[in-house]
């Protein structure tokens, strides 16, 4: 028997304890007071201050298990989520930092040890890259990493990889650096004979994935664009928890390891469907396998958002978490039956795996839990018509593209936000009119904006734009709820 992802998280924690880092907690997904990010989406965004050269550095190791969410700016994986099976909205990275004490070196020596010696990942499916340079941004190829990989890896199994894949960047602006990934060949030994493992590296196999990142960050990017020295060079590294668990157990899906079987298996039990792992696009079980492993997914960067102070709102932050929140609905309603809200009921089992990892959760269950059950009652109130509306509009129009106003009708009418609207057109193999629907969404805008806000006490109809604190529901009105908010 494999390790359990339980026992696989400790290892990695004990190790990077074991050679000097402080383990420290995980900070929360939602992300406050920078305006250049929404959400966590990397184990390094609460050490950006450090990185910068602008906090005191108290530990220099230090490793963890931070909680990230990628579905939003720079780094947005949603529409991958479900379909393939190892991207997920929110999940656990694993990292070590070094703030301007090791470097390469080490790091490349202790990922390599970790892989190989304490977790007995098989070295010849391993591949890894390091940064092959950038003319443009003048910068050199990692000579330094590709030689101390030299030490582990045979060069046929190193390579060089460009700026997309090879120069981390947290956003547009902030820290960033060359770095060097681990990747592994999950494939039979009957197909790795065909097809070399390094010409699938980064190019979107889904046996031959990414698993670790160690970046090496030496610049900021600045707003203009242009790089500068950080005034220490620092280690950061990121990796994914669940593919490592994936490959570890030997799955072919993140899905079938036990980070995901226990909600898999509740969803499809409670639908009264089996989960094919296998099915494929052109399988009729298809929309029902991705349906299962969407909220399976989705109800974990719901609960956490929640649990760290993100509620679903009209705006910002809060529409993002409403929008995941409404996919994951209209997967469950349409392809496996959910009539009744159900997702809030995946609450109590994600809370006590990860009891004595995220506590969060376990401490706040009853309120996640009840704010998630509130969303679904609102947003199932209209998703019925929406999709009858949907439909109908389908069968009387030839059109491969659904009209701006219509997908607008959609979203003011029914509550469908026009990601999930796109979705659905894509299903069909039909595309959206996103300029039509932008033009109506402005017309809507000048309208509420030039009847001002409407007063009523402590408590006002606020404009998208306002800076608003969420404070609670009022009454259900027509389609959707009045949130109460309070400016700030
Ligand atoms: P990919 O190329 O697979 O999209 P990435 O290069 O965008 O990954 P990094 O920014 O390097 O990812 O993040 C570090 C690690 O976090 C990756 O090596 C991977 O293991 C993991 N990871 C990244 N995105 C996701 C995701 N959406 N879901 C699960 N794990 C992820
Ligand atoms: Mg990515
Ligand atoms: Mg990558
Ligand atoms: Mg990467």
């Amino acid at each position: 028997m494999s390790m359990t992802a339980k026992e696989i998280r400790q290892a990695f924690l004990d190790f990077f304890a074991s050679k000097g880092h402080q383990i420290v907690p995980s900070a929360p997904i939602v992300v406050k007071n920078d305006p250049t990010l929404m959400f966590t989406n990397a184990g390094m965004n609460q050490f950006k201050d450090l990185f910068l050269g602008e906090a005191p550095i108290k530990y220099p190791r230090v490793a963890d298990t931070q909680r990230c969410l990628r579905v939003s700016g720079k780094h947005n994986d949603l529409e991958e989520v479900g379909i393939d099976t190892y991207h997920h909205t929110m999940f656990e990275m694993l990292g070590n930092w070094s703030f301007g004490d090791y470097f390469k070196k080490e790091a490349i020596a202790w990922s390599w040890e970790l892989l190989t010696d304490v977790l007995k990942l098989d070295k010849d499916r391993l591949y890894v890259t390091v940064f092959e340079g950038d003319e443009k941004e003048g910068l050199p190829m990692d000579q330094d990493a590709y030689d101390f990989w030299k030490a582990f890896v045979p060069e046929s199994r190193i390579l060089k990889g460009n700026k997309k894949d090879n120069f981390w960047e947290m956003g547009d602006t902030g820290p960033c650096g060359p770095c060097s990934e681990i990747h592994f060949d999950n494939r039979s030994d009957e197909e790795r004979a065909k097809v070399d493992g390094a010409t699938l590296v980064n190019a979107d196999d889904p046996q031959v994935i990414e698993i670790w990142n160690n970046v090496f960050m030496e610049f900021n990017r600045l707003k203009d664009g242009s790089l500068k020295k950080l005034p220490a060079q620092h280690v950061d590294t990121g990796m994914g928890f669940e593919r490592l668990v994936r490959v570890i157990q030997g799955k072919t899906s993140n899905y079938d390891s036990d980070v995901f079987t226990p909600i898999i298996d509740f969803i499809s039990k409670s639908a009264g469907i089996p989960y094919n792992a296998a099915a494929t696009p052109d399988d009729k079980d298809w929309g029902q396998a991705v349906a299962m492993r969407v909220m399976a997914d989705h109800i974990r960067a719901i609960a956490f958002a929640i649990a760290d102070g993100q509620l679903p709102s009209n705006n910002k932050a809060g529409y993002v978490i409403r929008r995941i929140l409404r996919r994951a609905v209209r997967y469950a309603y349409q392809y496996l039956g959910f009539k009744e809200p159900f997702l809030n009921k995946l609450v109590p089992l994600l809370a006590a795996q990860f009891k004595g990892v995220f506590d969060e959760l376990i401490s706040q269950q009853d309120f996640v839990q009840k704010v998630i059950l509130e969303e679904e009652n609102s947003f199932l109130r209209t998703l019925e018509n929406g999709i009858n509306r949907f439909e109908k509009y389908i069968q009387d129009n030839q059109d491969r593209q659904i009209d701006g106003a219509f997908a607008f009708e959609l979203y003011d009418t029914y509550g469908f936000p026009i990601d999930l609207t796109e979705l659905m057109a894509r299903e069909k193999g039909l595309t959206v009119d996103m300029a039509g629907f932008d033009t109506e969404l402005q017309k809507q805008k000048e309208r509420s904006r030039a009847a001002t806000a409407i007063d009523a006490g402590d408590w006002i109809t606020v404009n998208e734009d306002d800076e608003v604190e969420f404070v609670g529901y009022d009454e259900v009105v027509a389609t959707s709820r009045i949130l109460k908010y309070r400016k700030v």
